[in-house]
């Protein structure tokens, strides 16, 4: 792996969220851990505008970077509300899941569904149907409402 630099190893206090952020190919400076440590720390996705209330003193450049960073390595999702604001949300060690998200305020809330998801039918008759593709390997599904602060 060569973008991870010879301070990498010698580094005895890392932790698995700057393992992550070396692993994603940046360096895991104290802003861009402070990133990752959030969306670790948050229940649902959460926005960009989100994140910067609750990092002010973090650049909203360095928070682009280090969710562009993240979403790349497959450490992060990225997930379209459908308005130009995208959520954002740890990816690893997830159950399958699905999203709910308000139309009105673009909030996001995490939902389980059934141990097999139901939408994997709706995923193999996909694959039947499909001329273009030899498979079809995952699915994300959202679900769009009002959530309780703007019914
Ligand atoms: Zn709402
Ligand atoms: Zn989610
Ligand atoms: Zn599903």
């Amino acid at each position: 792996m060569p973008r991870i630099s010879e301070s990498y190893n010698e580094d005895k206090d890392r932790d698995p969220i700057q393992d992550m952020i070396w692993m994603a190919g940046i360096k895991a400076t104290q802003s861009r851990m402070a990133v990752a440590e959030i969306l670790k720390a948050e229940k649902n996705p959460i926005s960009i505008a989100e994140l910067r209330k609750k990092l002010p003193l973090v650049s909203t450049a360095s928070i682009y970077r280090t969710l562009e960073a993240l979403v790349g390595a497959g450490n992060v999702n990225r997930i379209n509300t459908g308005t130009p604001h995208a959520s954002y949300e740890m990816a690893f060690g997830r159950k399958h899941h699905h999203h709910v998200i308000c139309t009105k305020c673009g909030d996001t809330e995490d939902v389980e569904t059934a141990k097999d998801c139901p939408a994997l039918k709706v995923q193999h008759l996909a694959r039947a149907n499909s001329e273009k593709f030899f498979s079809i390997t995952e699915h994300s599904l959202e679900f769009f409402g009002l959530c309780k602060k703007c019914a």
